[in-house]
C-alpha cells in the first residue's frame, strides 16, 4: 500500500453530482486502499467549455450531502486507451452507473470494489472510448425508406460498429420532429448531435425554418440541435467545385457566390448556432473558409464552425484552419478500390493537383493546433469505423465489397499515425460537437461510453481491418453484446443493483420554465402527483402561477410574445405516489406563438435531469424521467 495508486480520479467538475461523485471516491478508496496518494487528473487538454455550453445556474440552490457511491462495474486486466494524454494507458476501470468513477492498475481498480460491484475480466482485450462519428446519414438512410429499415435498426448499426455519438448532417423539419419523437420516448440510443439543414446537396435554400430550432447545448443530452448546414458546392449533386478541368464535371459547382455564403453564414452564427459548410472541392473550401473569416470579424471561433469533407484542398488553405480556428472532418476510407467514391468513369487528376487530393498530412503540419474530427460520411463510405481507421493509417483501402488495394496515387496523401487518427475518431469527434466534457476519452466524471474490441489496433497496423467490436455501451447501459463474447457484457448496472421498486416518499422537483409564449403547462401525466407548487422566482411580477390536478399552468398576460416578451420562472413542487423504479411523464403545451423550454431538477443538482423543448406552432411534447432521479443526490 505504500505505493503511490496511480489512478484517476474524477476532478473539478462544474456540476454538483459529480462532486458528490469525488467526495464519495476519495472517501472510499481512504477506506479501501489505505491512503495511496490519489494523483488528481490534471486539466483537460483541450479547450474548455465555451459560454453557449454553461449549465444554466439556479438560484438558492442547496448545497449537496454526499453519500458513499461505490463502483457499481469494473472492467479489470485489460488494455485500456483513454485517449487522455494524462494517462494514454491504463488496465482497468470503474464506473458508477452512467458515468466514470476511476480509471488506472488493475490492483488499485479493484480496491474499489464494493458488495454488489460486477466485476469483469477483460483477459488483455482492448476497452476504449466509443466512436464519433461526426457526419454520417445513418439515420437518415433508414428515416427516409422504411422497407428497408427503421431508426431503430439504424441505431443498432451503429452501436454494432462501436458508434456511440454521431452528427446528423442532413436534418429537415420532418426528420427533426420523427428525432424528437424517438428521444422522448426513451427509445434515442446513441448520442445525437443534428445539423438543420439550410441548403440542399444542390445548392436549393430550404429557407429559415431551422430558426424555430434554437441550438441547445444541455450536458448529458442524448438529441442534440447542434448547428445549421450548408451546402458550398457539388459532389452529392453535381460536381465539386475545383480550380483546374477534370474530365468528368469540368471545374465542378459552386452554389453560392462569395457575397451570398459571407450572408448565410454570418446570420446563422449570429444565432448562435455552429455552421457546418460542405465543401469537397478546393474553390469551395476557399469560398467557406473566406465566409467564416467574414463572419467572425476577429472574434475567436467559439461556435467552432466546420467544414466538412476537405476532399480537395489548395495548399494556402492548410494555414487558415488552424488561423481561424475551424474544425475540419476528413473521411479515411474513399472506397478507392472501385472509385465508388467518385463518379463513375473517373480518371485521375493531372499530376500536379493530386498531391491536393485528401491533403491531411500537409494540413496537420500547416495547421497543428487546429481540430481535425473523422467522418464516415456513410452510405458514401463504410460505417465501420475500423476500416476508416486501417485506411487513414496504412497506404492501403478497403471497397464496400471487401476487396482490398494500395491507395492509388491521387489518394496517397492521407496516411496518418495512429496517434494522429485515434483521437480523431474520439476526443476530437466529441470536440466538433461541443461534448468533449462529456465523452470522447476515458477520463472519471464523463458519461460510460466505451467500447471493448477483439483486437489492440496499436499491436498490428495491419490487422486493423479484421477487428470487431464485441461490447458497446452508452452511458454504462450495454447497447451492442457480440454473440459469444456474453462474459464481457454486463448486465445493466441500474437492472443489477436498482432495489425491488417500492413506494417513494414525497420528493422535491424544481421546474425552470422559460417561456416567450402568452402561456404554458407542464402537466405531469403518469407516475405520481404533484402538490404545494411555490414560485421561488418569476423574471416579471406580472407572471402568475396556478397549480391544479397535476397542471403547473403560467400566465404572462401584459406579455404576450408578439410584443417581445419572455418570461423564466422557477417553481418548487413536491412529488408524491410515486414508485422509486417508476417514471415520471410531463407534457409540456404553450400557445401557438413563441417557443418554450422546461427544465426538471433534482434540487439538489445543478445539472438538469429532464428537459423538454417546444417550439412555436407545435402543440405539445412530453418528457420522461426515471423517479429515481429525483431520490438520488
Ligand atoms: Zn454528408
Amino acid at each position: 500500500m505504500g505505493k503511490p495508486g496511480k489512478v484517476a480520479m474524477m476532478h473539478d467538475s462544474k456540476t454538483a453530482r459529480l462532486n458528490v461523485l469525488i467526495l464519495t471516491v476519495t472517501i472510499a478508496l481512504a477506506a479501501l486502499v489505505g491512503g495511496c496518494n490519489l494523483r488528481p487528473v490534471e486539466s483537460s487538454p483541450f479547450p474548455t467549455t465555451s459560454p453557449q455550453m454553461t449549465p444554466t445556474s439556479l438560484p438558492s440552490l442547496t448545497a449537496t450531502t454526499a453519500a458513499l457511491q461505490p463502483a457499481t462495474l469494473i472492467f479489470y486486466d485489460g488494455t485500456v486507451l483513454t485517449m487522455d494524454k494524462t494517462q494514454p494507458v491504463a488496465e482497468a476501470i470503474a464506473l458508477a452507473d452512467d458515468m466514470i468513477l476511476a480509471v488506472g492498475s488493475s490492483k488499485d481498480i479493484l480496491a474499489m470494489k464494493g458488495l454488489n460491484t460486477q466485476v469483469i475480466d477483460l483477459q488483455g482485450l482492448t476497452l476504449m472510448p466509443g466512436f464519433i462519428d461526426t457526419h454520417t446519414h445513418i439515420l437518415n438512410e433508414s428515416a427516409s425508406d422504411p422497407a428497408t429499415g427503421n431508426l431503430e435498426k439504424a441505431q443498432a448499426l451503429a452501436l454494432k460498429n462501436g458508434i456511440t455519438t454521431l452528427g446528423n448532417l442532413y436534418t429537415t423539419q420532418d426528420f427533426l420532429s420523427q428525432m424528437r419523437t424517438l428521444d422522448a420516448s426513451g427509445g434515442l440510443l446513441v448520442r445525437t448531435s443534428l445539423y438543420l439543414t439550410y441548403a440542399d446537396p444542390c445548392g436549393k435554400v430550404l429557407g429559415d425554418w431551422y430558426k424555430q430550432y434554437p441550438p441547445t447545448h444541455q450536458p448529458g443530452e442524448m438529441l442534440r440541435i447542434a448547428g445549421v448546414k450548408v451546402f458550398a458546392d457539388g459532389g452529392s449533386c453535381g460536381h465539386p467545385a475545383i480550380s483546374f478541368d477534370r474530365t468528368v464535371g469540368g471545374k465542378g459547382d459552386l452554389w453560392f457566390t462569395q457575397d451570398q455564403l459571407d450572408t448565410i453564414v454570418s446570420g446563422i452564427d449570429a444565432r448562435g448556432y455552429q455552421v457546418a459548410i460542405h465543401a469537397i472541392g478546393d474553390r469551395a473550401v476557399d469560398e467557406a473558409l473566406n465566409a467564416i473569416e467574414f463572419a467572425l470579424q476577429g472574434r475567436p471561433n467559439n461556435l467552432r464552425h466546420r467544414i466538412e469533407h476537405n476532399t480537395t484542398v489548395r495548399p494556402d488553405s492548410y494555414p487558415r484552419y488552424q488561423k481561424l480556428g475551424v474544425v475540419a472532418t476528413i473521411i479515411g476510407n474513399v472506397w478507392s478500390c472501385n472509385a465508388v467514391f467518385f463518379s463513375k468513369g473517373i480518371v485521375p487528376d493531372p499530376p500536379q493537383y493530386q498531391a491536393w487530393n485528401f491533403p491531411y498530412r500537409a494540413m496537420l503540419e500547416a495547421s497543428p493546433q487546429a481540430h481535425f474530427a473523422w467522418h464516415s460520411d456513410y452510405p458514401w463510405a463504410s460505417t465501420n469505423p475500423l476500416f476508416h481507421l486501417y485506411s487513414l493509417v496504412t497506404p492501403y483501402e478497403i471497397a464496400g465489397d471487401m476487396s482490398e488495394c494500395p491507395d492509388p496515387s491521387w489518394a496517397g496523401n492521407k496516411t496518418l499515425t495512429l496517434d494522429e487518427a485515434l483521437p480523431m475518431m474520439t476526443i476530437e469527434g466529441a470536440y466538433a460537437m461541443f461534448r468533449e466534457q462529456e465523452v470522447g476519452s476515458l477520463v472519471p466524471g464523463k458519461y460510460a461510453d466505451l467500447i471493448i474490441l477483439s483486437g489492440n489496433p496499436k499491436t498490428d497496423l495491419n490487422a486493423i481491418k479484421n477487428i470487431q467490436v464485441w461490447m458497446t455501451m452508452v452511458g454504462g447501459q450495454v447497447r451492442w453484446c457480440a454473440p459469444g463474447h456474453e462474459a464481457l457484457c454486463p448486465k445493466s448496472p441500474e437492472a443489477q443493483n436498482a432495489p425491488a421498486s417500492s413506494p417513494a416518499g414525497p420528493l422535491s422537483i424544481r421546474l425552470q420554465i422559460n417561456t416567450t409564449s402568452d402561456w404554458a403547462t407542464v402537466t405531469l401525466n403518469s407516475g405520481g402527483t404533484l402538490i404545494d407548487a411555490k414560485v421561488l422566482s418569476a423574471s416579471k411580477e406580472t407572471t402568475r402561477a396556478d397549480m391544479s390536478g397535476n397542471q403547473l399552468a403560467i400566465n404572462q398576460p401584459l406579455e404576450r410574445a408578439s410584443s417581445g416578451g419572455s418570461v423564466e420562472m422557477i417553481v418548487d413542487a413536491t412529488l408524491t405516489d410515486a414508485q422509486t423504479a417508476g417514471q415520471l411523464e410531463f407534457s409540456i403545451q404553450s400557445g401557438a406563438i413563441g417557443s418554450t423550454t422546461v427544465k426538471l431538477f433534482n434540487p439538489k443538482q445543478t445539472v438538469p435531469v429532464g428537459t423538454g423543448n417546444l417550439a412555436p406552432n407545435e402543440e405539445s411534447t412530453t418528457i420522461k424521467v426515471p423517479v429515481a432521479r429525483f431520490i438520488s443526490p
